[in-house]
């Protein structure tokens, strides 16, 4: 099946006829093509966009927006399992950990629908012969280039808040992953979202992701991806000025001290780099440990990680594939440095006998002793590899924290009061959880980074901010 780009509420195959094959990473076979998007496919759907915020969409009242967001958001619900299953085959995912993304993406809607129209300016205080006021407006066609580890999510915190903020959107998601956004896409027009408010094209990065990036016709871009493409969107962003969200991962430490709650600890510290085979932003991929309890906490860990699953996505496991054979070969890469001393492999699941041998598998490694300044401590790896690393004191905790150039998530298990609020404060990111990490998703709490994690923020009000321009209005009357 060849699937079609989604503009002005029509599929729309690319002008030039090209297409991409999609590929199952269960089992490496290509199921599916999609549209390769080339210049003058970005064209039409910016010109789409541009229409339907001059007309319908543009023109519409915030509490009718509200609405139409809330019925996205019931159809979203409805066919959550329908989409699930897609976002399964075409990302590798496991079935409830793509149920759960399905979910979070109504979510996403829920939480912006009932945010529309409580989008308020402010009245500043002026001499008496002034009234001055501020206004927020929608920067008007937004932009937004999606990864593949989680398109459903991202698409709902970041398309979700810009329509809400009242922008026309065109949204490029992965190449190696964007049918559940198509399917959104019609399912938000069967609601009734006016044709151009959201267009869908798909394509290769650097094309129409680069064609997207660099359109004169895009008001603001929203980039969440690596440093290295995130750069690259920056600079052809910023030939015209147009702004930009970039969210680029990180290498998230989860910082243990002798006193926390071992045994609430243990599955979190697990989840936090297996879920989504380690493909995750926020994937807590640093383990600081107080070396009192080093031994026995890896040890207890390790026990958890070989008793993991890796499978195929339809069978549900704890560990799926990773997306695509380029991302195994770096993964690997990795692996292979971490055959150098004093690096220990401590410990590493199993692969199911059901993984077909050309899916792209990597059940998930607890390396231990990894000096901090290594490139397994430092760098992004993107799989479910998880780093540990011994620390002596508080202070030495927050120096090996710090010590990366990102800065997007942190979290710290202790039960000491004052060290919870000591290094909430001290460590470098943009969220940090005490004794828990992620927070269920956390739709409603603001999302990003500081340093090559990016800036700006997605999820919450702050994202309704992000997706608006302020205006500053001074009207000098006279005063009575
Ligand atoms: P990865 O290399 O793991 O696929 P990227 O950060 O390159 O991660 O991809 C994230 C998103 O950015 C994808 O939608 C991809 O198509 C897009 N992309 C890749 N290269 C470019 C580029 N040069 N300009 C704009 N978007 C790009």
């Amino acid at each position: 099946m060849i699937h079609k780009n989604f503009i002005g509420n029509q599929w729309v195959g690319a002008a030039a006829g090209e297409t991409v094959p999609v590929v199952d990473p269960s089992n490496g076979q290509a199921y599916a093509e999609i549209a390769r998007s080339r210049r003058v496919d970005i064209d039409a759907a910016v010109s789409a966009a541009r229409a339907a915020y001059a007309g319908a969409w543009g023109r519409m009242a915030p509490a009718a927006r509200s609405r139409l967001l809330w019925r996205i958001a019931a159809a979203l619900l409805d066919r959550g399992d329908e989409l699930a299953r897609i976002e399964s085959r075409d990302t590798g995912k496991p079935l409830r950990q793509a149920k759960a993304d399905a979910a979070a993406v109504a979510r996403y809607f829920e939480f912006y629908a009932g945010a529309v129209d409580k989008l308020h300016g402010e009245t500043i205080p002026y001499p008496r012969d002034f009234t001055v006021f501020t206004v927020r407006e929608p920067h008007g066609v937004t932009g937004h280039i999606i990864p593949w580890n989680y398109p459903l999510q991202i698409f709902g915190r970041s398309v979700g808040a810009a329509l809400a903020a009242g922008n026309a959107c065109v949204v490029k998601p992965a190449e190696d992953a964007c049918l559940s956004l198509l399917e959104l896409a019609e399912i938000a027009a069967g609601v009734g979202l006016p044709e151009g408010a959201l267009n869908v094209c798909t394509g290769l990065g650097p094309e129409a992701g680069a064609d997207l990036a660099a359109h004169p016709g895009i008001d603001h871009i929203s980039f969440t991806g690596s440093p290295t493409t995130g750069r690259a969107v920056a600079q052809a962003a910023a030939a015209h000025f147009a702004p930009v969200t970039l969210e680029l991962g990180g290498k998230s430490p989860q910082i243990v001290f002798s006193d926390a709650d071992i045994d609430a600890a243990l599955p979190v510290l697990l989840g936090a780099i297996v879920q989504n085979a380690g493909q995750t932003c926020s994937a807590g991929s640093r383990l600081l440990v107080q070396r009192a309890i080093y031994s026995d906490l890896l040890g207890r860990l390790g026990e958890l990680f070989e008793a993991t699953r890796t499978g195929p996505a339809s069978d549900d496991p704890d560990c799926g594939p990773l997306i695509n054979a380029r991302q195994l070969a770096r993964v690997r890469r990795f692996l292979e440095e971490a055959e150098e001393s004093p690096i220990t492999v401590v410990a590493q699941g199993k692969l199911d006998n059901s993984a077909p041998a050309a899916g792209f598998y990597q059940p998930p490694v607890l390396l231990g002793n990894v000096p901090p300044a290594h490139r397994l401590a430092q760098e992004e790896v993107f799989g479910p590899v998880l780093a540990a690393i011994p620390f002596e004191t508080e202070a030495g905790a927050i120096a090996i924290a710090n010590a990366t150039p990102f800065g997007l998530v942190a979290g710290i298990w202790t039960q000491d009061g004052g060290r919870q609020m000591r290094l909430a404060r001290a460590v470098r990111a943009g969220q940090v959880f005490v004794n828990n990490y992620g927070a269920g998703g956390g739709v409603e709490l603001p999302f990003g980074g500081t340093g090559h994690s990016g800036f700006g923020r997605e999820k919450g009000f702050e994202a309704m901010y992000g997706f608006t321009t302020l205006k500053t209005v001074a009207i000098r009357h006279g005063s009575s």
